[in-house]
């Protein structure tokens, strides 16, 4: 039986998120935007309410909730700001799930479990100057010393990279292997002393409210006991991190959508010309309506993807088409409240052109809108196929 409901404890969790977000980040969002501040304080914040918690079960800390209301919850962060969103996409989405998937039963409690209860920020570096798409091109090596292994290179446009504890990281172990030689490790940022560093990426187009950076690594001594997976398995895990990150930039992207929805029906029904409200002309009511139809498409796309997850199912073809749908109509959705928003769009006045510049980034990271149209397009014509996987997100099991 198809029921999309939410349960009560769904509900509840989109109420408490709801009021929490419009109490302590939407009045001080568009301060912070416009000057470039990031809050250091977001994360304690969203930890306050158990966010970062979320999906995960008790004995990791975690609240035990299910994959939808993770995204959920990442709708109505961005419902605000992309930048809200982004901080729990990243610690929960590609750098948690990664643990909760790929991590040993130690890893997890010493990673995974401080992650989950708040203590810890986590970011995930895996882009590098130059290998952004192409990660099998990556630079960066670890090189092994007896038990540990020792990590050099610079990975760059990481969000939180200046903010996080932990920093989940790919490095090349067989650097003539391309794909098959990356391995994965977490670093402790106070354990690596001075061997790494990171630094804030300045003059960003959008969710300039958030921190987005560089990590180098000079050396940087990691143990053996903090190598996630095998050696080699860095691609798959990088891979497997994306379908999680990429379904919470999914339901994120569904909150952009709703509130361009939003703030332009509050406009049209406001703003009179020639006599009525702009709303009532037909022009505007298609953009508005184009709105309306990309919410529940979004929404749907995702709650599919949620579906899967907490079922246990591969997941990674739906995913791209949830994440790229649904970050394009972000973007179209911000552009057009902007024009039913008519000069008072183009001015910070009124957050819509906040919403535009924070829409084009999650074009762009997670896959480009050109590399999930590749994979779609291979998928629909029998190229490529979702296969078991050697690990796969644990399905959902109430605690
Ligand atoms: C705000 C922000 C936050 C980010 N956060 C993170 C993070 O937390 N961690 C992290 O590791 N990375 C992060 N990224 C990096 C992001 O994932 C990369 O920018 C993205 O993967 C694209 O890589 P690139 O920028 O090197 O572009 P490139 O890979 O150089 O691509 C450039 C252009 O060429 C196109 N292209 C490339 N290859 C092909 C092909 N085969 N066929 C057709 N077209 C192609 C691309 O679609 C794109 O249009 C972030 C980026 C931004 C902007």
């Amino acid at each position: 039986m198809l029921d999309l409901a939410l349960t009560s404890d769904q509900e509840q969790l989109v109420d408490t998120v709801r009021d929490f977000c419009a109490r302590e980040f939407a009045p001080t969002i568009a301060a912070n935007d416009r000057a470039g501040h990031h809050d250091p304080e977001i994360f304690a914040k969203l930890a306050s309410i158990g966010l970062p918690g979320v999906c995960f079960p008790q004995r990791y800390g975690g609240y035990g909730l299910d994959y939808l209301a993770l995204g959920l919850v990442c709708e109505e962060l961005e419902y605000v700001d992309t930048v809200y969103r982004t901080v729990l996409s990243v610690h929960v989405g590609l750098v948690g799930m990664g643990l909760y998937t790929w991590a040993t039963e130690d890893q997890k409690q010493r990673w995974l479990a401080p992650m989950a209860r708040g203590e810890k920020l986590a970011c995930y570096g895996l882009t590098e100057p130059n290998a952004g798409s192409d990660v099998a091109s990556m630079q960066s090596t670890a090189r092994r010393n007896g038990d540990n292994y020792i990590l050099n290179g610079q990975k760059i446009w990481v969000s939180d990279a200046d903010t996080a504890d932990f920093l989940l990281v790919f490095a090349k172990t067989d650097p003539k292997a391309e794909g098959r030689g990356i391995t994965a490790f977490m670093l402790d940022r106070v354990a690596c002393g001075k061997a790494l560093r990171t630094e804030p990426i300045e003059g960003r187009m959008g969710i300039r409210a958030g921190d987005v950076g560089s990590i180098f690594m000079s050396d940087v001594e990691v143990s053996e006991a903090d190598r996630i997976g095998d050696e080699g398995d860095g691609f798959k895990i990088a891979m497997s991190c994306l379908d999680n990150g990429r379904y919470t930039v999914a339901a994120g992207a569904t909150g952009t959508v709703r509130a361009s929805l939003d703030a332009s029906v509050k406009y049209a029904r406001e703003r009179k010309t020639f006599g009525q409200e702009i709303g009532r002309y037909q022009l505007v009511q298609q953009m508005v309506a184009q709105m309306s139809r990309d919410y529940e498409i979004c929404r749907l796309l995702y709650f599919k993807v949620a579906w899967m997850k907490n079922k246990g199912l591969r997941h990674t073809r739906n995913v791209s088409m949830a994440k790229q749908y649904a970050t394009d109509a972000a973007f179209n959705a911000a552009n057009d409240a902007i024009e039913v928003h008519g000069a008072y769009g183009y001015s910070s006045e009124y957050p819509v052109e906040r919403f535009l510049r924070n829409a084009r980034a999650p074009i762009i990271y997670e896959g480009t809108r050109e590399v999930h149209t590749i994979l779609q397009g291979e998928y629909a014509l029998g190229y490529r196929e979702d296969r078991p996987v050697k690990k796969s997100l644990p399905p959902y099991q109430p605690d």
